[in-house]
């Protein structure tokens, strides 16, 4: 591990954060767990404990839920004009930029990720995500529908409501983003929220609760509840009192609320995993297709849902490629987030680094040859190496399940039908990429791959205007744009006899 800069003075206000134990957002209170429990998070970059959280169960969920409905029902919130629900957005978003950096660092320490991309990516991105939803907040708009029905005349129109109360699930990997996702389109349409965050990453989310508490959002309309997804999320899932619920983590997991979901039927949306296919033709801009393809699997230590782990490769310039980002990925410099030069910090925890290593071992043992990597690095924190595999076949596991880990499995193809059906070849449909330097086919072939994301001659670029879902088992619904309103609101016809 080349760390040759020393670590980053940790900004005093975060170290005040992290002195003192973090309580839960109920109602508009900071609170304790009713059984007095706590739990620690780690910095994955040591392994140390970084700060004990108050474990929430399911007696904070109904308490949160409780806030949430009072909320939805009475107080200030039902009353607020969406111009106000817009400005509270706009404030909070102004409010995460001034703490830019103590956001970065919070986040860095608590996920492990680079601080450069918690600075370029993570913070920036919160801060766009609310200020995009703010301008939703006052274009929430029905329609006026002219109607048949016989005997009399009618007025008919349709108006968009907030579903209700939502109960928000988010993981680990873009702690920071994955509230704003949530939280933004909900607020915009005047939802209340309960959200709980990963138990490997709560701070961001907590932090977040403060600002929030200081834009000046009513009591209850975001409460923020930490705690363990077997019990705290089991509880928010299946909660009869929840009118939604919208969860982003791991297909298996996804199954699990679809599931509790049914007492109630409520409302769901789902963002699950991927094993996204990244297509490299012979005509392609290597120039452009082999950093791209490294980032599109190293991005993130490979912790991202859309990470491109399947690289498929014309067999004209498969080993130029498979070279090439070989080259790449030994550009990175491995190292503690908190370090300057770092652009591959360590996995989240010891458990997603048993799994990568155990992903690793697999692929060796099913005949999979390594290129580069394949191995933990070091016996402190939860470093691996940016891997690189060949020689695999379909049925091989490194192939079919998502190891959300820097671990790619690189393969050669003939022609474009050859390689959709290598590509849709997979129970997941979330994302997919294809470089070309011919637009037609580049245009053919986002047709027929079975993703919800499409990217040409790019990798990993999200919008706030641009939905963004799953097919398959990759999800329910799409997040981002005018899309992420349909996810929080219900229509209503209204039929008037004239
Ligand atoms: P990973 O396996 O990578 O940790 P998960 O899908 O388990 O990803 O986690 C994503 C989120 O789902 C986290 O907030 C976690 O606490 C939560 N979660 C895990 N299990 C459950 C469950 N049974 N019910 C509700 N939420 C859960
Ligand atoms: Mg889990």
């Amino acid at each position: 591990m080349a760390t040759t800069i020393a670590p980053v003075q940790i900004h005093r206000s975060v170290q005040e954060f992290l002195s003192r134990p973090r309580k839960l957002l109920i109602g508009g209170q900071w609170v304790d767990a009713k059984s007095g429990k706590t739990f620690a998070t780690y910095n994955p970059a040591t392994g140390e404990v970084l700060a004990q959280v108050a474990e929430g169960d399911r007696a904070e969920i109904d308490k949160a839920v409780a806030a949430a409905r009072k909320a939805f029902e009475s107080g200030p919130w039902p009353d607020m004009s969406p111009a106000e629900r817009g400005r509270l957005l706009w404030k909070l978003s102004d409010l995460i930029e001034q703490h830019h950096e103590e956001l970065a660092e919070l986040e860095t320490l608590d996920n492990g990720k680079p601080l450069l991309f918690s600075r370029i990516v993570d913070v920036p991105t919160a801060v766009d995500v609310f200020r995009y939803m703010a301008g939703w907040a006052t274009k929430i708009e029905g329609t006026t529908i002219p109607i048949s029905a016989p005997h009399a005349k009618y007025f008919a129109y349709t108006l968009r409501e907030p579903v209700g109360v939502v109960g928000q699930i988010i993981p680990w990997n873009f702690p920071l983003i994955m509230a704003a996702w949530k939280l933004a389109p909900a607020l915009a349409v005047g939802c209340t929220c309960v959200l709980k965050p990963a138990e490997q990453t709560p701070l961001t989310a907590l932090r977040l609760g403060e600002l929030i508490q200081e834009a000046g959002f009513p009591d209850g309309v975001v409460n923020i509840v930490a705690g363990f997804g077997e019990t705290a999320g089991a509880a928010l899932a299946s909660h009869p009192d929840v009118d939604k619920i919208a969860f982003t983590g791991s297909t298996e997991v996804g199954r699990l609320i679809a599931n509790a979901a049914t007492g109630n039927l409520k409302k769901v949306s789902l963002e699950l995993g991927g094993k996204s296919p990244n297509v490299v033709f012979a005509d392609a801009d290597l120039n452009a297709a082999i950093p791209g393809s490294a980032s599109a699997i190293f991005f993130n230590q490979g912790q991202i849902c859309t990470a491109g782990s399947r690289l498929f490769v014309h067999k004209s310039i498969f080993d130029k490629v498979v070279d090439g980002v070989a080259e790449e990925s030994k550009k990175f410099q491995v190292g503690p987030g908190m370090n300057e030069s770092t652009n591959l910090g360590p996995l989240v925890s010891k458990a997603q680094l048993a799994r990568v290593c155990g992903y690793l071992d697999s692929g060796a043992k099913e005949g999979a040859k390594t290129i580069v990597g394949g191995h933990r690095i070091g016996n402190t924190g939860y470093f691996v190496e940016p891997t690189i595999l060949v020689g695999v076949k379909p049925h091989m596991k490194v192939v079919r399940e998502e190891i959300f880990g820097p671990v790619v499995t690189a393969i050669p193809f003939n022609d474009p039908d050859e390689v959709v059906a290598f590509a849709n070849d997979t129970i997941y449909g979330l994302a997919s990429a294809v470089w070309t330097r011919d637009i037609s086919k580049a245009h053919r072939m986002a047709a027929k791959l079975r993703t919800g994301t499409v990217w040409i001659n790019c990798y990993n670029v999200f919008d706030p205007a641009l939905p963004f879902g799953g097919y398959k088992q990759s999800g329910w619904g799409r997040e981002m744009g005018h899309a992420a309103l349909e996810l929080y609101t219900e229509s209503k016809s209204v039929c008037a006899q004239l």
